[in-house]
């Protein structure tokens, strides 16, 4: 028996098979995809397997998870990290009336030593905002994922190549303090 999609009254047959988690046709999967404020650009065969997509709001392209893509319709949060990150650096100007950004901006070269540092390569450093609220369009060196990343969080690497690598406080701020005097 194919699996059903699981959008209540859709009927047709689902786009990939799951064994715990709801699984959509190809015409919901769009739609989804859709409603994450997300453009595909390549398809996924499996829920947990990367694709690409491009954000409809900022432009920029970036590979997630279909799973990640419903985790995130799920509790109403942007899909694109991207537009994610602005807002919640401007939340934060909103709330506290302070930044949550670096004490000084990053530079293209800075940019791009941070992400050789944590093994990916710059694609695209994003302005914000305010000085200091750059984020990094950055391409996996090892599996060729693409991601935005915070300069704070890029130390955690990509999941492909996480474990190996000691990414201790101490060594995280030196590599970011050193990137922002580039
Ligand atoms: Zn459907
Ligand atoms: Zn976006
Ligand atoms: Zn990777």
């Amino acid at each position: 028996m194919a699996t059903i999609c699981a959008t209540p009254g859709c009927g047709k047959p689902a786009m990939y098979a799951t064994r715990t988690k709801p699984a959509y046709c190809e015409t919901c999967v769009h739609t989804l995809i859709d409603k994450a404020g997300l453009k595909p650009i390549t398809m996924f065969s499996k829920p947990n397997e990367f694709f690409t997509t491009q954000c409809k709001t900022c432009g920029v392209v970036a590979d997630y998870s279909f799973n990640y893509v419903l985790s995130k319709i799920k509790i109403g949060e942007p899909v694109c990290r991207a537009c994610y990150w602005k807002h919640w650096f401007a939340q934060s100007w909103d709330d506290f009336g302070c930044g949550q950004g670096l004490a000084h901006g990053l530079s293209e070269e800075g940019a791009r030593y941070l992400a050789h540092a944590s093994g990916y390569e710059l694609v695209q450093l994003i302005p914000g905002a305010v000085e200091g609220e750059e984020l990094l369009l950055v391409r996996c060196s090892f599996c060729g994922r693409q991601v935005v990343e915070t300069p704070g969080d890029i130390a955690w690497r990509c999941t492909c190549n996480r474990k190996q690598h000691d990414v201790s406080m101490p060594v995280q701020d030196r590599i970011l303090d050193h990137a922002q005097e580039l």
